[in-house]
């Protein structure tokens, strides 16, 4: 990357030669490397190679005029700072040039004093734009390595500790006492949950990450919940909860990702199933209007306090009283739910009773008419 330890490199484009040499005299001895350019093809030819810090183009050239210049220099690299030199008749192509990303502008005739003035500010402008630029990126860095981090480093040991357990739990390498049986059960039952963790921790990066808008595409979101039912039918057995499902005549598509979308409404049905009471009921409706496909996912369970509401969808925000405390969860199933359906245009809403169950409401926009299915 570029930094301002090096001597800031600015270039003077112009036709006049007078005006050239004045500046590189006035620049060199202030102690910047100045180079020139007499018209806007060769200024434009060394802005690519040498990418300057700064550059000072004269809007009147003959050949390429200075707002064409200007409009490349910023296609060439935005960050280069561009000052525009103009003559007193033309303050109006100064604002023009301003509207084309100029960052300043020197009416002709000016003094050394007032080019160092703007050549100041464009550089100090220049020094936080190239800083944040590089924030970012390390930003964006640290967050990738973290995503690696957690999922090799993190999960990948916890994986083989669970598959050493399955083996002594199999009686693969020799008798356990019971007693022994049940410790190590209950080292596997935590370490489910951390993987759960992990897991979330993980969906929520990767979604932070803006992963999901690229996906999208058309899709029948009657299929896709039927299917995800059908996943969560041995949990409802085990459970003892009874799934149920109501579908609208209708089969529009929604303009969605596949896997994420199942992520959602398998985290709502698993609330609904965990949080529910025994022998309850989960009911999930599908309904359609012009322009949105409403899916209602509605149990007979726990409920949630009304106090508890507002807060159920921020990210490891668990309901830590009554039954809810009993069940175990990240508190982050919810967040990443929501985080799904935002970036689909959708939205979520809850509604419910506590001791008598909840509502999950998920809104999501109809595909256009016109798109495929793929
Ligand atoms: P987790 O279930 O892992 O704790 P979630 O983000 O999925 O995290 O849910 C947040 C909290 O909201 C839960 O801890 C629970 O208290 C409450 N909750 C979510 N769904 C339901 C539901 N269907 N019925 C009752 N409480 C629920």
């Amino acid at each position: 990357m570029k930094t301002l330890e090096k001597k800031p490199l600015i270039l003077v484009i112009d036709d006049d030669e007078s005006m050239r040499d004045s500046c590189t005299q006035i620049l060199t001895k202030d102690g910047f490397q100045a180079e020139i350019a007499k018209d806007g093809s060769s200024g434009l030819e060394k802005i690519k190679e040498n990418k300057p810090d700064l550059v000072l183009i004269d809007l009147k050239m003959p050949g390429i005029n200075g707002l064409e210049v200007l409009e490349r220099t910023n296609e060439i690299d935005p960050n280069i700072i561009a000052v525009v030199i103009t003559g007193y008749a033309t303050v109006e192509s100064a604002v023009e040039a301003m509207k084309k990303g100029a960052y300043d502008f020197l009416p002709k005739p000016f003094t050394p004093d007032e080019l160092r003035i703007i050549i100041k500010r464009g550089l100090e402008r220049r020094k936080l734009i190239l800083e944040t630029e590089s924030l970012r990126r390390e930003k964006k860095l640290i967050e990738e390595n973290f995503i690696t981090m957690v999922s090799h480093q993190l999960r990948s040991p916890l994986v083989a500790i669970l598959q050493y357990f399955e083996v002594i739990l199999g009686g693969m390498v020799g008798k356990t006492s019971g007693k022994q049986k049940e410790m190590i059960q209950k080292a596997q039952s935590r370490l489910e949950n951390l993987m759960n963790l992990i897991t979330d921790w993980l969906d929520v990066a990767r979604l932070d990450n803006g992963q999901i808008i690229d996906r999208l595409k058309p899709l029948s979101l009657k299929k896709l919940i039927k299917k995800t039912l059908e996943d969560m039918r041995p949990i409802a057995k085990k459970n003892n909860i009874s799934l149920e499902l109501r579908l609208s005549p209708r089969d529009e598509n929604v303009l969605g990702d596949e896997e994420s979308l199942k992520q959602v409404f398998s985290n709502l049905i698993t609330n609904a199933i965990g949080y529910n009471k025994p022998k309850g009921k989960v009911v999930i409706t599908i309904k359609e209007n012009k322009d949105f496909i409403a899916t209602e996912i509605q149990d007979t369970g726990i409920g949630i306090a009304e106090e508890h509401l507002p807060f159920i969808f921020d990210q490891f925000y668990r309901v830590s009283r009554g039954e809810s405390q009993k069940i175990k969860g990240t508190g982050l199933g919810l967040s990443i739910a929501k985080k799904i359906v935002d970036a689909h245009g959708g939205s979520i809403q809850v509604s419910s009773a506590l001791g008598k169950g909840s509502t999950f409401s998920v809104l999501l926009p109809k595909a256009e008419k016109d798109t495929l299915t793929f």
